[in-house]
C-alpha cells in the first residue's frame, strides 16, 4: 500500500523515547493493573475533559456495558440508538438482555434525527445513546431536554470524539454518562485496549468503580455483579504519554480537513450533502447531485474546533459508483475503508425488526472513509478518482 488508511508506526515515532521510557517506569514498579498510572491517567483525562470522574476500563465497549449497567438497562428495556453505528453500541444493549431500539441518521452530518429519538420513546425507554459519529457530536439540546423531562438517562457514546464539542460543551459532559474508547485507530489509542467512563455524578462513579471489578468495594465482598473490566497500567502509561499531545494532534488533524475539504472541492468538484444542518428531522435542500457526485463531510457543528476528525467520509452517490471508487484507488495502492457496510437493524442478530431507515441504508452503500492521519497531510492528488 502506498497510502495506507492510518500508519501507527509513524505516528509514534516522535513519542518513541517517551513511550519506552512510560514502559520502563511500569517494568520497574511490579504493578501491572489498576495501579498508580490508571489513577493518575484517570486524573489526567479528567481534567482534559473538563468532567469530575472518569473510571478506565478495559475498553469503549466494556465501557458502554458498564455504562447502561451502572444506569439499570437490564431484560426488558428498551435503549434508543442509531442504526449507522459500530456494532458495540447496540451490542452492549443486547448482551444486558434489553432490546436497541433503532432510529435513522440525518442526511448532514450522519448523526442520529433527535425528532425519531423522542418519537420514539415509551414507557419501556430506560436509556438514549447518542453516538458522536466520526467524530462530530449528535445534536444534544432536543436529547437532553426530551431526557430530563422524561427522567431518562443519557449515555455519550464518545468513542470517535474525545475533544469534540456541541455548543462549547464537551462529548462526555453533556450526557448522564459518557463512554471513550482507546482502540488504537481511535485519536487517542492506546497501544492495545482501553477505554473509559465519564461522569459528573459521584454516585454512578462509584458503582462503575465497584463493577470494574466484579461488584466488589472491599476484595471479595460482592454487593453486585460486575466483571473484569480492568485497565492496565502499561496501557494507561502509554496514554498518559499520548494525551500529552493530544491537544497538537487535534490541531493537525483539523487543518489536513479543512485541506483535503478545499482540495477535493477544486479538484474532484465536491460538494457538501445539505446547505444546513437537518439532525432535527428538517428536509433535505442542498444542490443537485448527479450519480458520482463526491460528497464532503458536512460539519453541523458551527465551530472549527468542535470535529475532532476521526474519519474523513465522503460519500458518492448512485448505485455501485463508491465501489468503483474505492477498487479503482486499491487499485492504485490507496487504502479505504467503508464505515459500516451495513446498519445494525440489517444485522443477522437484530434483523427481528422490519422497519426501515432509509438514509442509513444509503449511507452503509455510499460512505467512504479516506486514508487520514494527524501527522502527514495527504494530497487529493494522491487519492484522485
Ligand atoms: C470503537 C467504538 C466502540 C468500541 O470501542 P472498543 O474499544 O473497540 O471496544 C464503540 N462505539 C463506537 C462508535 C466506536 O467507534
Amino acid at each position: 500500500m502506498k497510502v495506507p488508511m492510518l500508519d501507527l508506526v509513524k505516528e509514534h515515532a516522535p513519542y518513541r523515547a517517551e513511550l519506552q521510557s512510560a514502559f520502563d517506569r511500569v517494568l520497574d514498579s511490579g504493578r501491572f493493573v489498576l495501579g498508580p498510572e490508571v489513577e493518575a491517567f484517570e486524573k489526567e483525562i479528567a481534567a482534559w475533559i473538563g468532567v469530575p470522574h472518569a473510571i478506565g476500563v478495559s475498553n469503549g465497549s466494556d465501557a458502554l456495558l458498564l455504562a447502561l449497567q451502572a444506569v439499570g438497562v437490564g431484560p426488558g428495556d428498551e435503549v434508543i440508538c442509531p442504526t449507522y453505528t459500530f456494532f458495540a453500541t447496540a451490542g452492549a444493549v443486547a448482551r444486558l438482555g434489553a432490546t436497541p431500539v433503532f432510529v435513522d441518521s440525518a442526511e448532514c452530518c450522519y448523526n442520529l434525527r433527535t425528532d425519531q429519538v423522542i418519537a420514539k420513546i415509551g414507557p419501556k425507554t430506560k436509556a438514549i445513546i447518542p453516538v458522536h459519529l466520526f467524530g462530530q457530536c449528535a445534536d444534544m439540546d432536543p436529547i437532553l431536554e426530551v431526557a430530563a423531562k422524561r427522567g431518562i438517562p443519557v449515555i455519550e457514546d464518545a468513542a470517535q470524539a474525545l475533544g469534540a464539542k456541541d455548543k462549547g460543551r464537551q462529548a462526555g459532559t453533556m450526557g448522564t454518562l459518557g463512554t471513550f474508547s482507546f482502540f488504537p485507530t481511535k485519536n487517542l489509542g492506546a497501544l492495545g485496549e482501553g477505554g473509559l467512563v465519564t461522569t459528573k455524578d459521584p454516585a454512578l462513579a462509584e458503582k462503575i468503580r465497584k463493577l470494574r471489578v466484579h461488584g466488589a468495594k472491599q476484595k471479595y465482598f460482592h454487593e453486585m455483579i460486575g466483571g473484569n473490566f480492568r485497565l492496565h497500567e502499561l496501557q494507561a502509561a502509554f496514554l498518559r504519554v499520548k494525551l500529552k499531545h493530544l491537544d497538537s494532534a487535534l490541531q493537525k488533524r483539523r487543518a489536513n480537513a479543512k485541506r483535503l475539504i478545499k482540495e477535493l472541492q477544486d479538484k474532484w468538484g465536491a460538494i457538501f450533502p445539505v446547505d444546513s444542518c437537518i439532525c432535527r428531522g428538517q428536509k433535505a435542500s442542498g444542490p443537485e447531485r448527479k450519480p458520482g457526485t463526491i460528497l464532503l463531510p458536512f460539519s453541523c457543528q458551527s465551530g472549527e474546533e468542535d470535529h475532532t476528525w476521526n474519519q474523513f467520509v465522503i460519500r458518492v452517490t448512485g448505485k455501485g459508483k463508491r465501489d468503483a471508487l474505492r477498487e479503482k484507488l486499491a487499485s492504485e495502492g490507496v487504502q479505504t475503508e467503508i464505515y459500516y457496510p451495513r446498519a445494525m437493524h440489517e444485522q443477522d442478530c437484530f434483523s427481528s425488526t422490519k422497519e426501515q431507515f432509509p438514509v442509513a441504508e444509503i449511507l452503509c452503500q455510499e460512505t467512504l472513509a479516506l486514508p487520514f492521519c494527524g501527522f502527514i497531510p495527504r494530497s487529493a492528488d494522491q487519492l484522485r478518482p
